[in-house]
């Protein structure tokens, strides 16, 4: 089968399509017949060998891919071969034309979501519905500020958002990445590049400021986000790269939280519950993930700069 291979730690280029064994399932393992494989930031920091989990070398990329069942191993129950999955995880790898994954590390995917947005449930929505449910418990009639909107995370969060009942805030940094979250939903979108855009936030929740942040960038965002909020309010972290600066005052003042997760430390009751939400969201169309481009597989390495670029609309994927 044809795989990206990584065989040193490094830039895109270190990302080789070959020729590989397909792998066979063993008892309790099922090999999907990958048609689509989501791209996600935290793929470019473990190819870089800068993430804080560090694959064997020579591996596959990837934790997200959708298609269907090619083999099951013994035991296998909840799956047969012909049925339609999206993983979360891997055994293999998802960046190749066919994945071997736990039983468990599969989900059934419904009849109206194609593949290509499969690819893009996992890591995005599983985060998504993490930071809103289990970290924010966010309730409906909140306000929400999705802090980087345009994007993976970002979309899949504003669609939860409005499924829930709150009000949500967008932000995006170009014109397209505005219309999408627009489309989306968004009660109200800003740009995140242009100053004062806090302001208009403030204006926009009636002076009282957000229930709830979910912020992309906390390295630019924490300091001006504690600002921003409402009493009782809650910062969620969810992507920062590097360092921030805030004022704890602004944390005291407002009884407000700062929290912080990484999706791999999930616990399997909310592993469980989070696949749950997903799957019904995805059934009764109020989850749709949005598919911003597809590349083939050959081109990974152009999906690993474009993933780190500014400019998002929705998710990056690889077909073949
Ligand atoms: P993505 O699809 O590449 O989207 C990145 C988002 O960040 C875009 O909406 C982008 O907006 C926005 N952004 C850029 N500059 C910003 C700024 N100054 N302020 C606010 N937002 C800004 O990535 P993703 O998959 O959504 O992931 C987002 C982040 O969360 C990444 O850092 C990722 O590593 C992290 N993440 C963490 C977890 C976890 O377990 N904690 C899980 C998944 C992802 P424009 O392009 O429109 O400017």
């Amino acid at each position: 089968m044809k795989a990206i291979r990584v065989h040193q730690f490094g830039g895109p280029e270190v990302l080789k399509l070959e020729e590989i064994a397909t792998p066979k399932p063993e008892a309790g393992q099922v090999l999907v017949r990958v048609r689509a494989a989501g791209v996600n930031p935290y793929d470019t920091y473990m190819r870089a060998g800068t993430y804080a989990i560090k694959p064997h070398l020579p591996y596959t990329p990837g934790s997200d891919a959708a298609g269907t069942i090619e083999a099951v191993g013994s035991g296998v129950t909840k799956v047969k071969t012909g049925d339609r999955v999206y993983t979360a995880q891997t055994l293999t790898g998802a960046y190749a034309e066919y994945a071997l994954a736990l039983e468990d590390q599969v989900h059934r995917l419904p009849q109206n979501i194609s593949f290509e947005q499969g690819a893009g449930v996992w890591v995005p929505y599983g985060t998504a519905y993490h930071a809103l449910h289990h970290f924010a418990k966010a309730r409906a009639g909140e306000t929400v500020l999705v802090h980087g909107a345009s994007g993976g995370v970002g979309t899949a969060s504003l669609q939860i958002a409005r499924a829930m009942g709150l009000t949500v805030f967008c932000t995006a940094g170009t014109d397209k990445g505005l219309d999408l979250v627009k489309r989306e939903g968004a009660h109200q979108a800003l740009n995140h590049t242009k100053a004062g855009y806090q302001d208009e936030i403030m204006k926009g929740s009636g002076g009282r400021g957000v229930d709830v942040i979910l912020e992309m960038l906390a390295n630019v965002n924490l300091g001006g986000d504690l600002k921003m909020l409402a009493l009782h309010g809650r910062v969620v972290v969810i992507g920062s790269r590097g360092d921030a600066t805030i004022t704890p005052r602004d944390i005291m003042s407002r009884r407000a939280s700062v929290l912080a997760f990484t999706l791999w430390a999930a616990q399997p009751a909310e592993i469980a519950e989070i696949h749950a939400g997903l799957i019904a969201g995805l059934e009764n169309g109020t989850l749709r993930p949005v598919v911003g481009k597809q590349l083939p597989l050959a081109e990974a390495a152009r999906a690993h700069k474009e993933i780190l670029e500014p400019g998002a609309a929705g998710k990056i994927v690889l077909v073949h």
